[in-house]
């Protein structure tokens, strides 16, 4: 029977070819990713998955894990991956909101997990980093072949939680065609071929990880080495038999600090991409000047999957995310109103295509909320496109700063600031403030041994920005908060420093 997703990832590939590769020595051809995900996925029927049921999944990474997202796909079940990051507590709200009948977690987790599983209904099986566990151990002496469950465009192949960067996560809900669509069309932007072979090193419970970067690959019969954590060294040393990096923006800042980056140790390399945050533009240039390589920065969202990119052949610029993607419908609009703003004006990002989402999984009013009339999704981010018709985020809508009635846009005062001698980056936020009703406020950090002071920004960018647009105060720190794909926190920062101006 025809299932969208799986029917063109079956069609792509060699089951000769080799798919994956760990570490410890393994490795996967597409015939036994054909074998491993039938197999599982008669192990999901059996144990009573029905389409539309969700399986929600807690596991290190691991070739497994990707094989246990394809048996769902093909049993018509809805993968529900979940941050390994995660505390019982937090499961606890994942697992009542996304009622699960199966929860797929590590051996060591079973334990606590079980009763939270049985409050709810849902069954618990186990799956370790090797390759082990309960849910393995029920694919011995099973079939290959599996008849996979019908599915068509629209249903439903994943609830993803976005990364609760400014808030709770929400369930995106993904059908087979935001996934496929958007798939293929990165496999044509970004010119993936079966001699591929990607370094993976982002986790797998993420949109970047396991769509961009696992989609992409088996949509192009490719291959992947499969890393359980990026480690600056080992990536270089596979990029003598690697072709693409995926990574966000700390793996090239991490990169740049190894002796070991240059342009014979990248001249295997055809492409290096970067997304997931921003990427500093100073980041972008370095790595050029190492590497020959420029790093292709992309936008995109757990809802939307990809939205935008730099282009392949032409110009890569620094500091931007490139073109909508082919078939993707991108404005900026005033916030309020929704009407369009003028060219090069900065505003909120709205896009529509198949690859927007379905809606927030149980949140019919925040979808509601979210979705113009005319179904263009409001992305939360704020920025233009140029006259190039390239487009720059400038931050996220929550983290706009409003004071004395006047918008200041943070990226703004974060590009000048990082401009200065002694800086490596820097954070503004609006902070609570009696007579502006927020103060801006720069959260530095410093290159080692510079001794810059708070009165030297203040000093420095009083030339530089409006007055509004100054920070009321500068703090230094050593580093800035992130979470696992390196996103800034910068509502940990506006918690940390709530209390500044009172
Ligand atoms: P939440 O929605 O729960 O607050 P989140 O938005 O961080 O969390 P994700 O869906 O993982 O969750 O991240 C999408 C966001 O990441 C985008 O909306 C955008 O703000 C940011 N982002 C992604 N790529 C880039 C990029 N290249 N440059 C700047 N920002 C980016
Ligand atoms: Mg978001």
């Amino acid at each position: 029977m025809s299932n969208h997703l799986f029917d063109a990832i079956r069609a792509a590939a060699n089951p000769a070819a080799p798919f994956i590769e760990t570490l410890d020595g393994r490795s996967w051809t597409y015939q036994d990713m054909l074998d491993q995900s039938g197999k599982l996925a008669g192990v999901l029927i059996e144990l009573g998955v029905e389409p539309g049921d969700r399986v929600a999944v807690q596991v290190e990474k691991s070739a497994e894990a990707l094989m246990l997202y394809l048996a769902c796909v093909r049993a018509g079940a809805v993968y529900l991956p979940l941050n390994t990051a995660y505390t019982l507590a937090e499961l606890d709200y994942f697992i009542s909101d996304a009622e699960p009948r199966l929860v797929v977690c590590a051996p060591k987790a079973r334990g606590g997990l079980e009763p939270v599983a049985a409050k709810y209904g849902a069954r618990v099986e186990t799956l370790d980093d090797a390759g082990g566990g309960s849910l393995m151990d029920k694919t011995a002496g099973r079939p290959a072949d599996f008849a996979n469950v019908q599915r068509g465009p629209d249903d439903l192949a994943a609830i993803l939680y976005t990364s609760g960067t400014t808030g709770r996560s929400k369930g995106a809900m993904l059908s087979h065609d935001n996934l496929l669509s958007n798939a293929a069309t990165l496999r044509e932007y970004w010119r993936f071929t079966s001699q591929d072979r990607l370094i993976h090193a982002l986790p797998i419970f993420h949109t970047h990880g396991l769509f961009v970067a696992s989609n992409v690959i088996m949509l192009s019969g490719a291959s992947m080495y499969f890393l359980s954590k990026f480690d600056p060294e080992e990536v270089l040393r596979l990029m003598q038999s690697a072709s693409v990096l995926m990574g966000v923006p700390t793996f090239y800042v991490r990169l740049l600090q190894s002796e070991g980056l240059t342009k014979e140790a990248t001249a295997h390399m055809r492409l290096f991409i970067s997304g997931s945050a921003p990427l500093l533009a100073d980041t972008h240039r370095q790595f050029e000047e190492a590497t020959g390589h420029r790093i292709l920065e992309r936008y995109g969202m757990t809802e939307t999957n990809m939205n935008t990119s730099n282009p392949y052949e032409g110009e890569r610029v620094a500091g931007t995310v490139g073109f909508p993607l082919p078939g993707v419908s991108l404005r900026v609009t005033d916030p309020e109103t929704g009407v369009p703003v003028a060219d090069g004006e900065t505003g909120m990002i709205e896009v529509k295509g198949p690859n927007v989402f379905q809606g927030y999984w149980r949140m019919p009013e925040k979808t509601k909320a979210e979705f113009r009339e005319d179904g263009f999704f409001i992305t939360g981010d704020l920025g233009k496109v140029d006259e190039r018709g390239y487009v720059h985020i400038v931050g996220r809508g929550k983290d706009l700063v409003i004071s004395g009635g006047y918008n200041i846009y943070p990226k703004e005062v974060e590009t000048e600031i990082d401009q200065l001698a002694g800086v490596v980056e820097s954070a503004v936020i609006g902070v609570a403030h009696p007579d502006f009703g927020e103060g801006v406020t720069a959260i530095v950090v410093r290159q080692k041994g510079a001794n810059l002071a708070e009165a030297d920004v203040l000093a420095s960018l009083k030339d530089r920005l409006a007055r509004y647009k100054q920070p009321k105060r500068v703090i230094f720190v050593e580093e800035l908060p992130r979470n696992t794909m390196g996103k800034v926190q910068k509502n940990v920062l506006r918690d940390t420093y709530a209390g500044l101006y009172q």
